[in-house]
């Protein structure tokens, strides 16, 4: 298939021609083409969005929300085709994939409801004077995106910005573009010319993005090396830029002998992101387990992978498909050999599964033994190696789990609760579960401590980062 850009309310190609391949990672064969979109069609979109800011802006909460609306609907018209080949394109289940696509919808329509929310406050002073602040849109947002959940990327996050007053250009992941095509075709009917437009291509066209002098507020969600080089871009552009970074993470999770152990054990294997390879940013790939359930957890942790269906992502039963990309792969592989040498025990995976010699094929894997200078504990792998690791005591447990660059979440398994409260305080991270790995819930803000990114998403805080404040100073006539 060869999908199309939605730029200026219209589905297009590049101007130039030129495209970029997407590849079904489950078998190595090219699925389809998207246009690479270059300087021209970038300016365009932009130009676009500048223009529709205008008028957007201007409209009611009212009116903004029915739009929302109408794309969440949509999208639930078109959930089937979207999975189809969201699937086949990002090796994600078909089950998880769905799951994405509801998702998306609900986010829009959850925005749509927040819009009143956007609000101001009034501060006193004397008689005559009424002071008050308002919150206005920035203008062109740019979103940029990764591969991970292709889908949900693009459609849940125009939702805030949209609803706070600004227009949008949206730049999908190069490794799986394919269901930005049909999003391109619901914009193109449910939402006013250029209000959105969808830019596909590369890392050059997010930074033709960045670089733009009518893109003022930017939104990245990626690689901690990519948010570096975006804020260089910004400040290299000689304009001043608002940018959110949400970035990677290697998150503790924590397990102590009081917690329920079967539950934990469930818990790590969802909050690994497993079923999406584990490419979840989010995911507890760093297991801190008490010394005296250690062994027993390993054994448990590996009964239940071993039950693991990894195969075909468009199959109604696989719990894990392929790794995105030859690159991703070859990293991962990198990665599982970097364990072997520096003499940690992989207790399960590591090889490809039986038979599937095509495609970038990896068992859900386990390291035990694994020590906290070891790379594999503390470099973001963005694939399924889980690295279980010991402690002795609580504090040593904060130690390790705060000893390392990033912070998006952490996770923490007891059912007491005076240390679950003292260690969510400790530990150093945007996001802590306790008793839970992986959920989110629309209302509450997501993002990162240290590496791991700037500003919040989800919640009121993501609707509330696409407007600025302003100050209404104002003195009465008495
Ligand atoms: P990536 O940084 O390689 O790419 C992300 C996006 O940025 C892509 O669309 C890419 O084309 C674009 N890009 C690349 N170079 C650019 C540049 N110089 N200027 C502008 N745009 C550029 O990330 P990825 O490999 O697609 O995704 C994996 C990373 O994303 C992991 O580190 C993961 O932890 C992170 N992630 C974070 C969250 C979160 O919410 N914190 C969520 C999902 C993924």
């Amino acid at each position: 298939m060869e999908i199309k850009m939605l730029i200026d309310g219209k589905l297009v190609g590049s101007k130039s021609g030129n495209t970029i391949e997407a590849i079904n990672p489950a078998t190595e064969e090219m699925l389809g083409t998207a246009p690479l979109g270059e300087e021209a069609d970038v300016n365009k979109a932009v130009e676009s969005a500048s223009k529709a800011f205008k008028e957007w802006s201007q409209q009611s909460i009212e009116k903004r929300g029915h739009v929302l609306r109408g794309i969440a609907r949509a999208i639930r018209e078109r959930s089937d085709e979207i999975a189809k080949i969201e699937a086949a394109d990002s090796g994600n289940p078909l089950a998880r994939v769905r799951h994405d696509i509801e998702k998306s919808a609900q986010v829009l329509e959850y925005y749509a409801g927040l819009g009143y929310e956007m609000t101001g406050r009034t501060v006193p002073a004397t008689l005559e004077h009424l002071h008050m602040t308002v919150r206005e849109p920035y203008g062109v947002c740019a979103r940029i995106v990764p591969f991970n959940h292709p889908f949900l990327f693009i459609a849940a996050r125009i939702a805030a910005p949209l609803m706070a007053g600004n227009t949008v250009v949206v730049k999908p992941s190069d490794q799986a573009p394919l269901s930005s095509g049909i999003f391109s075709e619901i914009l193109s009917e449910t939402v006013p010319q250029g209000v959105v437009n969808i830019v596909t291509g590369d890392g050059k066209t997010g930074d033709l993005l960045v670089r733009h002098p009518k893109v003022p507020r930017i939104a990245f969600t990626g690689s901690v090396a990519t948010g570096l080089r975006i804020q260089k871009s910004a400040a290299e552009s000689g304009r001043i830029k608002h940018i959110s970074l949400e970035l990677g993470g290697k998150n503790p999770m924590i397990l102590f002998p009081d917690a329920d152990l079967e539950k934990a054990v469930a818990g790590v294997i969802k909050g690994m992101g497993f079923s999406w390879q584990g490419q979840s940013c989010g995911s507890t790939s760093r297991f801190f387990v008490h010394d005296s359930i250690y062994d027993r957890t390993v054994e448990a942790v590996v009964a239940k992978l071993s039950k693991f269906k990894v195969g075909d992502p468009l199959a109604a039963d696989t719990n894990m498909g392929p790794i995105i990309s030859k690159a991703q792969y070859e990293k991962v592989v990198s990665y599982v050999e970097s364990a072997q040498q520096e003499g940690a025990t992989l207790a399960f995976g590591g090889k490809r599964p039986e038979g599937m010699d095509r495609g970038y094929w990896i068992l859900p894997t386990v390291f035990s033994d694994v020590r906290p200078t070891m790379r594999i504990a503390r470099e973001e792998i963005f694939g399924p190696v889980l690295s279980i690791l010991k402690f002795t005591d609580e504090e040593e447990a904060v130690q390790l789990a705060n000893d390392c660059d990033y912070g998006l979440t952490g996770s923490i398994w007891t059912t007491d609760v005076n240390r679950a409260i003292r260690l969510s305080k400790k530990i150093e991270s945007g996001y802590i579960w306790v008793n839970e790995t992986a959920t989110h819930f629309d209302q509450l803000p997501f993002g990162g401590y240290k590496q791991s990114g700037l500003g919040r998403e989800e919640g009121i805080e993501e609707l509330l980062s696409y407007t600025q404040v302003k100050t209404i100073h104002l003195v009465q006539q008495l």
